[in-house]
């Protein structure tokens, strides 16, 4: 079977066995004559499967037990809301880092609900670094700090855990959750989105320090409020059961796999690989800052945008697919999640080399 190199940024691609599983399984069930879409998410089959993902997600990350797993839907869109409402504890404010066009967004949501002050802002440089933290102005009376741990958009990552002393930290964890290690304490909630580096679009995880639950704003609706969730096990109402279904294969598959040392090691071997051939180059470019760079998302531009349509066409041809750079940046992005495989950085890189040598 030929598949096809997707450098999607979301709904991104999967690892080919956790497909070929799903597949194997999709008519029965482990001996139960059933598919995990046709049950019900309150029989004894679903329960197990839920709480086996729950399990190999908290081995994974190293989850510490004071805090809860939330398995919501929404979408990391939906968090950017249901984060202050939960959160806020009745303290009116909280600060937020500006990186990019998803951290803007998490804002814009969060200023309809509290006083947000820009704690820090990349903005001067077009969003093209990750302000130090000493340049980060933090209130002490802030219910919390909220950042995007790695912007999608723009390809910058941060690469050290800030330090908000008592007050809580909220990462936008949705396109490098399950890249690396993570040190979850250092955290009071985590969240992501699952179509990037989980599993299929549908599923949102949270994962939250259970001292911050159980003091959500007056109008918060049930399902969006994470003691509820937490309280009955994220099954308030039907929850997306197929999805964490593959997202408990995806979890499998890391494990087996050798962990989150194991994938940073070939997430920054791939990284690299398209990153030292761009700084190479005369006529491809990446305008982050060599130490704030992101090994999922990877934006690059032409020497001459006119060739966009020829280059893209030029990999279609090679069956690699979803380059185009988002609208807000233009040029090309690079998606490079856990399922892409070095073979497809390897064929991108000789495809670049040898476009530049045409057209350079
Ligand atoms: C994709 C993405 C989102 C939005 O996710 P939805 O599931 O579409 O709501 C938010 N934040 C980051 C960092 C993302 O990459």
């Amino acid at each position: 079977m030929n598949r096809t190199i997707n450098f999607s940024a979301g709904p991104a691609m999967l690892p080919a066995e956790v497909l070929a599983r799903a597949a194997d399984e999709m008519l029965d069930w482990n001996g139960s004559g059933m598919s995990v879409m046709e049950m019900s998410h309150r029989g004894k089959e679903f329960i197990e499967i839920a709480a086996r993902a729950e399990q190999d997600l908290r081995a994974l990350l190293g989850i510490p037990d004071n805090y809860k797993v939330l398995f919501l839907q929404g979408g990391a869109t939906l968090q950017f809301a249901q984060i202050p409402m939960n959160l806020l504890h009745g303290k009116g404010k909280a600060d937020y880092v500006l990186t990019g066009e998803w951290s803007k967004k998490a804002i814009k949501e969060a200023q309809a609900q509290c006083d947000v002050q820009i704690a820090a802002s990349s903005e001067d440089r077009n969003f093209t670094y990750a302000p130090h933290q000493s340049s980060w102005k933090l209130r002490k009376d802030a219910a919390y700090v909220h950042y995007c741990s790695n912007e999608t958009i723009g390809g910058v990552e941060f690469h050290w855990t800030p330090d908000t002393g008592e007050v809580p930290l909220v990462a936008d964890a949705s396109s490098h959750i399950l890249s690396r290690p993570v040190d979850v304490k250092r955290f009071g909630l985590i969240y992501a989105g699952a179509q990037k580096n989980i599993g299929p679009a549908g599923l949102t995880i949270v994962i939250v320090r259970d001292d911050l639950i159980g003091k959500s704003a007056k109008a918060t609706p049930s399902v969006m409020d994470y003691k509820q969730q937490a309280d009955s096990d994220s099954m308030l109402n039907t929850p997306p059961t197929y999805a964490i279904y593959v997202a408990g294969l995806v979890f499998k598959w890391l494990r087996s796999t050798g962990g989150l040392v194991e994938m940073e090691k070939r997430n920054v071997a791939k990284a690299q690989l398209l990153y030292d051939f761009l700084d190479k180059s005369s006529f491809f470019r990446n305008p982050v800052d060599k130490g704030d760079r992101s090994r999922m998302n990877i934006p690059f531009t032409l020497a001459d945008a006119k060739l966009d349509d020829a280059f893209l066409k030029g990999a279609q041809e090679r069956s690699m697919v979803q380059l185009k750079g988002h609208r807000s940046v233009g040029g090309m992005r690079a998606s490079i999640y856990n399922a892409m495989p070095i073979d497809g950085v390897r064929t991108l890189v000789e495809y670049m080399k040898e476009f530049e040598a045409r057209n350079g």
